[in-house]
Parts: structure tokens; C-alpha cells; sequence
């Protein structure tokens, strides 16, 4: 029988009329599953839902035997439906008994049925269930229809969402959307943070579905589109991406894919079977969140989340911004969630207010994670598609410790972490109550630990953890906290509390280390092919010499009177250090000719970053009065290994051979010289590296606040000679084997050193 007037659009009418109707869940659906089959003239039209458990259920059908609703379930995987759901991806076939997957459900009577389509039921990506119609003719269903049914599924979907469905399901196998998950990534900051869901970038919520006038919703798609286009040209043409660059790159994907003329008709299609301009937007969009799950190839992920991206903006351009939250309206205990964000970012948000951060990128050594552990957040990076899996508000928890996420924990679970939290805090006392305690190894050796910093709010740190100096302070990020560049004056300021801040202990300043991923927000940057190896640090500081010089002049003028020291970062060659120490001898004279006070001592040093300098070394050591190793980014230029690639992360190990045998030299050198030498990376904060440090000699290290208590319970419980005797025969050459982890962990193992 056919229905008075056919077509997506006149369905979609009648769907919108059933959805206003005051009536129960169950009614709807059936009602929903006729209106479909009469309009898609099918003889059969059924829903199956995926419930909490896996596992699809018949929720309504016509055509199919009645008494199969809530009795028929099909596992995911399991015959075409399950098929379709384990794919995301529409089925369309003549005769579906002969296709491999079909799997025959007696109670059902459906095996006089030949042609079958069936299509997911998606939102934001996420599978919710499968909807199918089914025909007793052999028919291949057409393109328009499998996207007519594509485009009903949407309105089921949001039934689904509002939770009405959850009403009819039965006792204990719920659809249970916002049902409890644990998501496994890798442990960027230590700690553990229970709060709700805040999202980094908040997402665009499509509400109005069906629409009213098809004309006008393409006119509105079109006229979306030409700005949406437009603005991307625009930002091409701009003189910072006038260049190449990743960042052009990316920007030229986009440009690309907004003209993709497959994308603007698939939105067309969607409008003509009757959704909203948003609503299509949304539907493409949900599409390729779904073949985005099912993608393992790195590349067309990347592709895909660029689509994605777009979809976004386009949706913007149509219903505008979504609301951002200000910084009162943050609750005030936020978990920030987001695809990738940059240290300045994560400065801008309220420290009091965030317990924690989950990524879907990250990476142990970019800056985000390094100002993540200066806060003293927990964060868990790559996470994947962990941004389309959180709802604002959502309950989680963090744990930067092992690595997990806890989506919406049930309440055994929220238990046991409560627990956690407690133990980590009786941890932290036992750690306090090491503070005054020496850290010296079990056969005597002194050992300074120092602290990373780079914000006012880190100095307190120093008496908490009881460290005896700041080894590295990033003085970058006291300007990435402001909005404009600060002034001599204002700088002298800043460096003066934090000299007074640490009273007697010294404080090794670095000089302004931007540029790669750091980028100053009211600096206009250059945009560059590999911006790690690009016109950064203290290269941007000598070819911009008004910028050091005025870092300099303020840290003389705060530095009166007591001692200086600077060190340098990324220096590559011997010449380079003399030209930035020239710069304080001439800031020096400038202001002994202004009778300015001096510091009583200054102190210069050199970071060891760049691989090159290593072959320069005894020249350097020369003419400085300290280095310290930036294994960070020593690590990243020998192995070649960019720090912030989420997919290098783990591919190379700094406890190897070739590397430690560079940091030994780097000390063994310094000592022949008897110019003091310290570490100042990530490996010094962890006891495992950091014992491994030890052995090779340093004395001097520096890390976050929240290493100095595991790392002093290491050192007080190492014997130092006994390791170096195990460790330094396989760094002699001719050793084979290349990675010496495993020898370092049963090593404290066997010696009851915790790491
Ligand atoms: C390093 O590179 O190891 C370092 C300490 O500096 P940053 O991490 O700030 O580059
Ligand atoms: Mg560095």
C-alpha cells in the first residue's frame, strides 16, 4: 500500500508531527516504524537499539512478528544488523539470505524477505543502533533512499538521546547512554583528579532538526558555506601563513575540503530528504565520526578529524558561537577535555578551579604537559575520540598515575578512587616528612635536587618540597600569563619576587626560550616548516636583540646587590654563547654608566640541547660557569624525534645506550673541567632516569615540585658504586644491546629501591 504522498521530506513532516504527540516511548516507536514503511514502501521496517551490554535488540517493528520486539537480540557482529552496527555503515542488498552474514531468527519470520537495507543509527559518531526495511521482492534499494533512511535514523537518534527510550527497556539492559567507561591513554602528569567535564572547545548543539522550508535551508547552507570558504582564503592570504607550513598545510586541507563538491552535496542530499541546513552539517559530520572509529590508517584519521574540524566551523557560521564558558561559570572542579591544546591555553584557564586535563594528543615532553606538571595537574594524553565520548558536566576522573580515564564512574568505582586520593595524600605527608631530611645515597653521596619552575605561583614549592634551589626557571612562561609583552620594569619586578621568593637558594633564570611550540600570543610569529628547528630561542634572541636585552637589563636591575644567574637555552655553537654573554656585558656597562646597582656575583651557563655543541664541548666549558643538560630537547635532536608527536612518544627510550653514553661524556667532560654540571629535563624527575642519572655521574638535578619527594626516597635508598658497577660496563663500546630499562628496573627491584 502506498501512502498518501511519498518521499524523505513528507516522512520527515510526519516523524516531526509523531515526535510532538503526547505519548508513550513505545507507541512512538511503533508508530515511527510504520510511518517508514508505508513511506519507503517496505513491507517490513524495524528498530534495533544497542543496549549498555552490546547486544541490539529488537525495540519495534512492522512486518516482523510482533511477539520478536524485546525478544530478538543479535550480538554486534553478529548477522547483517550486527554487521552494520560493527561497520557504521549502510547495508543494501536484493537478497539478503544469501549473504554470509545473514543470521536466521525463526521467532522473527522474516526469512520470506529478499531485499534489505539497513542503515546505523549514529549520533556525534557513536552507535546507538541499526534501523532496517526490508521488501519480500529482490530489490537493491536506491541511493536516495538509503539516504532517506540515513536521514530518519537522525530523528530516532534523538529520541534516544532525550533518554525517552530508556523508559521501555527492560530491568537491568538499558541503552544506558551516558553508561560508565574507562578509556586507557598514556599518563602525562601525575596525580589523580575527580571533577566534571569542561570542554576545551565547547560543541555546537544542533536542536532544530527538521526543517521547514527545503529553499531556505539551502540558501542558508550556500550562503554558510561562500563565508565559510571565504574566511579560510582569508586566512591563506594573511602574511604570518603566507608561507609553507604545517599550519598552511593544514589550512590548505581545509580549503580544500570546503569545495570538496562531495561534501557540499552530501549536506544538499540531507536538505532535500528534509533536515535543517545544521541538521546536515551534523549528519555529515556524525558520518565521518564513524568511519573515523573505524579508520586505523594514521593518515586518513588525521583527514577525517580535519572534516570533522570543518564540520564545526561550518556549523558555527550557522547557529553561531557556542557559549564559552567565563571564568565564573568554570565548576570548581573542571577536567578540561581536548583534542590538543598549547601551554598558553591551559595558563588561561583558572588554576583554582581545574583538576585535571585529557587529551586526545599529548605527548610526555611537549610544553602543555611540561606547564600541566608545573600547575601540578594530572593529565592523561592520547585518548582517542575522547572529545565526541564526553557531555559537558559529566562526571571523570583522571589518573595521571596509571594512565586511565573514568567516564561517568559508577559509584564503586568513584569509591576506590576517593581511596586513591587519600592514599596519595598520606604518600605526599610521608614525602613532606622526608623534606628535611638530606638526600644522600646509601654510600654517602650528596645529591642537590632542584626545582623547575617558571610561574610566581611555583615558588612556595621550594620550602614545601625542601629543595635546595630552582634549577631551571622558563622565564617564557611568565610571559605567556600576560597580555602584552611585559617592560623592564614590570619584568624586574617579576624576577625580584622571585628572587626574594627563594632567599638564599639560587635561582638559575633561563632567557626566553620561545618560538617552536611556544609561541608568545602578542609576538607575531613566523610560520615555518619545522618550528622546533626553526628561529627559536636564544637565535630569535640574538637576531632580536631588543627583546634579550631588555630580559637582560631587567634581571641585572632585580638581581642587585645578590647573585645572577642565566643560562642560555638552545645554544648550537661556541660563537652563539659568546654573542649572548656579550649581550650582558654590554647591559652590564650600560648599567654601571647609569649607576645602577650590579649583582654581587653573575653567574652564565650554557643548556646542553643541541647535539652539535657535544663535539664543541671542552671550548664551551671553557668560557662558561655552568651547563645544564636540556635532555628534553637533547633527546629530541639526536634521536631526531619531535617531542610533541604523540606517535613518537614511545618509539625511542632516552635509557639507551647511545644517549647515556652522550650524558656521561657531558659530565665526565664538565668534571675534568670543574665547571658544575646539572639535568634539568623530565628524566630527572622520574626515580627510575633519575637513578640512572646518578650513576653516570650528575649530582646536580632539577624537576617538577611533585618529584622531589620519590625522588629523594630513591636516592636515600640507592648505593650508588653498586649501580655504577652494574650499569657502566654496557655503556663501554661494543655493547649490543641498546636499551638498559630493564637492567635499571631489577636492579632497584633486587636493592628495594622504589622507582
Ligand atoms: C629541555 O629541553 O630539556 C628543557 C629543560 O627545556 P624545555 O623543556 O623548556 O625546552
Ligand atoms: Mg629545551
Amino acid at each position: 500500500m502506498r501512502a498518501a504522498g511519498t518521499g524523505p521530506r513528507l516522512l520527515l513532516r510526519r516523524l516531526r508531527e509523531l515526535m510532538a504527540e503526547p505519548i508513550g516511548a513505545q507507541e512512538r516507536l511503533d508508530k515511527i516504524v510504520v510511518q517508514i514503511a508505508a513511506n519507503m514502501v517496505a513491507e517490513v521496517c524495524s528498530v534495533y537499539l544497542l543496549r549498555a551490554d552490546g547486544v541490539l535488540e529488537l525495540f519495534a517493528t512492522e512486518g516482523l512478528n510482533r511477539a520478536a520486539v524485546h525478544q530478538t537480540s543479535l550480538k554486534v557482529g553478529e548477522g547483517l544488523v550486527g554487521l552494520i552496527a560493527a561497520e557504521a555503515h549502510p547495508l543494501n542488498l536484493a537478497t539478503a539470505r544469501s549473504h554470509p552474514a545473514f543470521a536466521y531468527r525463526p521467532e522473527t519470520g522474516e526469512e520470506i524477505y529478499n531485499g534489505f537495507l539497513g542503515v546505523p543509527i549514529l549520533r556525534a559518531g557513536r552507535m546507538l543502533g541499526v534501523l532496517v526495511v526490508q521488501n519480500r521482492a529482490h530489490r537493491t534499494y536506491s541511493d536516495e533512499e538509503v539516504e532517506a533512511l540515513q536521514t530518519t535514523s537522525m530523528v530516532i537518534a534523538e529520541m534516544i538521546a532525550a533518554g525517552e527510550v530508556e523508559a521501555i527497556a527492560k530491568p537491568g539492559q538499558g541503552l544506558d547512554l551516558r553508561r560508565a567507561m574507562q578509556l586507557g591513554g598514556l599518563a602525562l602528569a601525575d596525580g589523580v583528579g575527580m571533577g566534571h567535564v569542561v570542554l576545551h572547545e565547547p560543541r555546537v548543539v544542533v536542536t532544530n532538526l527538521i526543517a521547514e522550508d527545503i529553499e531556505r535551508e539551502r540558501e542558508r547552507l550556500h550562503h554558510a558555506l561562500d563565508k565559510l570558504r571565504l574566511s579560510l582564503d582569508d586566512m591563506l592570504e594573511r602574511r604570518e601563513v603566507a608561507r609553507d607550513g604545517e599550519h598552511r598545510d593544514v589550512l590548505e586541507a581545509y580549503a580544500m575540503f570546503a569545495r570538496d563538491r562531495g561534501w557540499a552535496r552530501k549536506m544538499e542530499e540531507a536538505i532535500r530528504n528534509g533536515l535543517t541546513a545544521e541538521a546536515a552539517a551534523e549528519k555529515v559530520q556524525s558520518d565521518t565520526r564513524a568511519q573515523m572509529l573505524r579508520s586505523t590508517d594514521p593518515y586518513i584519521r588525521e583527514r577525517l578529524h580535519d572534516l570533522d574540524d570543518l564540520a564545526n566551523r561550518l556549523m558555527r557560521e550557522l547557529i553561531g558561537r557556542p557559549h564559552q564558558l567565563t571564568a565564573e561559570e568554570l565548576p570548581k572542579d573542571a577536567i578540561i577535555v581536548a583534542r590538543n591544546m598549547g601551554a598558553a591555553e591551559l595558563l588561561d584557564y583558572d588554576r583554582e578551579r581545574i583538576r585535571g586535563v585529557i587529551l586526545e594528543e599529548g605527548s610526555p615532553t611537549s610544553h602543555v604537559t611540561i606547564v600541566a606538571r608545573a600547575l601540578g595537574l594530572p593529565m592523561v594524553g592520547q585518548v582517542p575520540t575522547v572529545v565526541s565520548l564526553v557531555e559537558p558536566g559529566d562526571a571523570i576522573i583522571v589518573d595521571g598515575e596509571a594512565g586511565d580515564v573514568q567516564l561517568r564512574p559508577r559509584p564503586d568505582v568513584e569509591k576506590a578512587y576517593g581511596e586513591k586520593v587519600r592514599f596519595r595524600a598520606r604518600r605526599q605527608a610521608q614525602y613532606r616528612r622526608l623534606r628535611s631530611k638530606p638526600a644522600i645515597t646509601r654510600d654517602g653521596h650528596t645529591v642537590y635536587l632542584h626545582l623547575n619552575a617558571g610561574l610566581l605561583v611555583d615558588m612556595p614549592h621550594l620550602e614545601e618540597s625542601g629543595a635546595s634551589g630552582i634549577g631551571l626557571f622558563r622565564t617564557e612562561l611568565l610571559f605567556m600569563v600576560t597580555e602584552q609583552l611585559p617592560r623592564v620594569r614590570e619584568q624586574e619586578q617579576l624576577y625580584s619576587r622571585v628572587l626574594d621568593a627563594a632567599g638564599d637558594r639560587p635561582v638559575n633564570f633561563r632567557s626566553l626560550d620561545i618560538g617552536g611550540d611556544k609561541l608568545l600570543p602578542y609576538l607575531r610569529s613566523v610560520e615555518e616548516e619545522n618550528p622546533a628547528l626553526g628561529w627559536r630561542a636564544i637565535r630569535l634572541g640574538l637576531d632580536r636583540p631588543a627583546l634579550l636585552r631588555t630580559q637582560v637589563r631587567a634581571l641585572l636591575r632585580a638581581a642587585a646587590g645578590r647573585e645572577l644567574r642565566l643560562m642560555f637555552p638552545m645554544i648550537t655553537t661556541v660563537a652563539e654563547y659568546r654573542a649572548a654573554r656579550a649581550v650582558v656585558d654590554r647591559e652590564l656597562r650600560h648599567a654601571r654608566r647609569h649607576g645602577h646597582r650590579s649583582p654581587e656575583t653573575i653567574r652564565l651557563g650554557a643548556m646542553i640541547e643541541v647535539p652539535s655543541l657535544l663535539f664543541e664541548l671542552d671550548e664551551l666549558l671553557d668560557i662558561v660557569d655552568f651547563i645544564s643538560v636540556g635532555s628534553n630537547d637533547l633527546f629530541q635532536f639526536m634521536y631526531a624525534a619531535d617531542r610533541g608527536n604523540p606517535r613518537l612518544a614511545d618509539r625511542f627510550d632516552s635509557l639507551s645506550v647511545p644517549f647515556l653514553r652522550a650524558l656521561k661524556m657531558i659530565v665526565e667532560r664538565a668534571e675534568a673541567k670543574h665547571v658544575p654540571v646539572s639535568l634539568c629535563g623530565e628524566m630527572a624527575g622520574r626515580p627510575l632516569t633519575a637513578m640512572a642519572l646518578l650513576a653516570l655521574g650528575f649530582r646536580t638535578i632539577s624537576m617538577p615540585p611533585a618529584a622531589i619527594g620519590p625522588v629523594k626516597e630513591m636516592i636515600r635508598a640507592l648505593d650508588v658504586g653498586r649501580l655504577r658497577a652494574r650499569l657502566l660496563p654496557r655503556l663501554e663500546p661494543g655493547q649490543l644491546s641498546g636499551e638498559l630499562r630493564p637492567l635499571l628496573k631489577t636492579f632497584a627491584d633486587e636493592n628495594e629501591i622504589p622507582v
